[in-house]
């Protein structure tokens, strides 16, 4: 089924070039007739004799790999004369350094509210003494706890001011 089809019509290459596709045509797997922009972007860009010459240098295992790469690379460049998949390779890099920012400062976010949550827990076990300077009552602990029995929806201001009553549009 696939040696007829091979057969009877030119790989991509060997049409694009003009020239009988041989039984051995070196580009004959990698570049069916049906994708003739394949080959045509790959030699734009590369030249077929370095396509050629590139795909003879490595193992045959290799090329398919390679042949996809180099669609790749002569596409972005195609698109982006300048800067090629470069400019993609560049982009994505930004994007992973600022992702990469947003977590650290996420992740510090969350150190410093586990630690201020970890602060009453730990004083509030044997009666509470720092709160109950404040606020009066010896057993009433429990009134004054801000919202420290809640998970993190009561507590978006652990350190601070408010006085734990949730926020009605959180
Ligand atoms: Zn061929």
């Amino acid at each position: 089924m696939a040696s007829s089809s091979y057969s009877n019509s030119p790989c991509a290459a060997c049409k694009f070039l003009r020239r009988k596709c041989m039984p051995d045509c070196i580009f004959a797997p990698y570049f069916p007739p049906e994708e003739p922009h394949k080959f045509a972007n790959v030699h734009k860009i590369f030249g077929a004799s370095n396509v050629s010459k590139l795909l003879n240098e490595v193992q045959p295992h290799q090329r398919e790999d390679a042949v996809n790469s180099l669609a790749y690379e002569a596409e972005a460049r195609i698109k982006d004369p300048v800067y090629g998949c470069v400019g993609a390779i560049s982009v994505l890099q930004k994007q992973v350094l600022r992702l990469q920012k947003e977590l650290d400062a996420t992740n510090a976010d969350l150190i410093r509210y586990s630690a201020c949550n970890e602060i009453p827990n730990t004083t509030t076990h044997h009666g509470g003494r720092r709160m109950s300077d404040d606020g009066g009552g010896g057993g009433s602990s429990l009134a004054h706890s801000h919202g420290f029995y809640y998970p993190s929806n009561w507590n978006n201001d652990p350190c601070g001011n408010s006085n734990g009553y949730p926020r009605g549009d959180i």
